[in-house]
């Protein structure tokens, strides 16, 4: 397995290759969830290659770039047993060669980018648009593979590869989580004890919706219902959002039938640690 680190590397390496190229884009601190998708890419492609970048421009100036779990010897380690033919972990001033490491050009996807995360994370799916452009340019990849745990990155960076014309296969992979619901995330590691139990009740609240999908006279009471769980058995979580939007557009569903095709979302913030989850409350034949 190379470790590659420069863009000239990069170019060189990938001229040596032939067949077919699987990306799969993280931001390192890997994890079972991480493992799946890599899994996954290097049984469907002649060559893998797992970009590891903490990616500056999809933070705001108060979140967590700083404190974001890093761990590349790790990575490297966990990566070589899996088959990966290259690790590509570049510097920021060779993805931003402008001064300030910054990247100038804005996305902008309809509707997509105004709901959930994007509402509450200001610029952070723009420079998730930027970086996974960049790194479709650089790697040019025939698949490219992302987990369903960031479902709505998953439909934005699905439109960008429609819209441009990248060519390229968007390959969605399954949520993976931990034995008591909580999806996994590289974030897990900065929750306090107290705080990794009560963060497994997101992922049960969930379910509840979910079991109870069949039942609930309104979508508002569902919603109340997942608030009231929350509060009651994880009162140190603060609620960033709980909603319920339709999985193929995140448009408002007309009911929880399944034609809608409604899935819930919910982020929380633990402490200084925010997460995400989201489950369809049916399933949805797109994915
Ligand atoms: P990250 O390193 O958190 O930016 O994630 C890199 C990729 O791994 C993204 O496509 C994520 O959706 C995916 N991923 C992260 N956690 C999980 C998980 N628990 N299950 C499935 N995919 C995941």
């Amino acid at each position: 397995m190379e470790l590659i680190t420069d863009l000239a590397q990069l170019n060189r390496q990938r001229a040596q290759w032939q067949g077919s190229i699987g990306l799969v884009p993280t931001m390192g601190a890997l994890h079972d969830g991480h493992a799946n998708l890599v899994r996954r890419s290097v049984a469907e492609n002649d060559h893998t290659v797992v970009s590891v970048f903490v990616n500056p421009t999809q933070f705001a100036p108060h979140e967590d770039f700083e404190n974001y779990p890093r761990n590349l010897v790790q990575d490297e380690a966990m990566l070589q047993e899996l088959g990966v033919d290259a690790v590509f972990a570049p510097r920021a001033a060779d993805i931003y060669p402008s001064p300030d490491n910054q990247n100038y050009l804005s996305f902008h996807i309809q509707h997509l980018d105004q709901v959930l995360c994007a509402r509450s994370r200001s610029g952070h799916m723009n420079g998730v648009l930027q970086i996974v452009s960049i790194l479709f340019h650089l790697v040019q990849p025939y698949r490219a593979y992302f987990g369903l745990k960031d479902y709505q990155q998953l439909l934005l960076l699905r439109t960008l590869v429609r819209e441009l014309h990248f060519p390229l296969q968007v390959i969605p992979c399954t949520l993976v989580r931990e034995p008591d619901g909580l999806a996994m995330s590289s974030r897990n590691v900065n929750l306090s004890p107290e705080n990794r139990v009560q963060a497994g009740i997101l992922s049960q609240m969930l379910a509840q919706l979910k079991l109870r999908r069949a039942y609930w006279g309104t979508i508002d009471e569902a919603l109340a219902f997942g608030r009231d769980m929350l509060s009651s058995q994880s009162p140190d979580a603060r609620l960033d959002y709980l909603e319920i939007l339709r999985g193929q557009d995140l448009q408002p569903p007309a009911s929880l039938t399944s034609p809608e095709y409604p899935v819930a979302f919910v982020a929380a913030w633990f402490g200084d640690t925010r997460l995400i989850d989201n489950i369809p409350l049916w399933e949805y034949p797109g994915h």
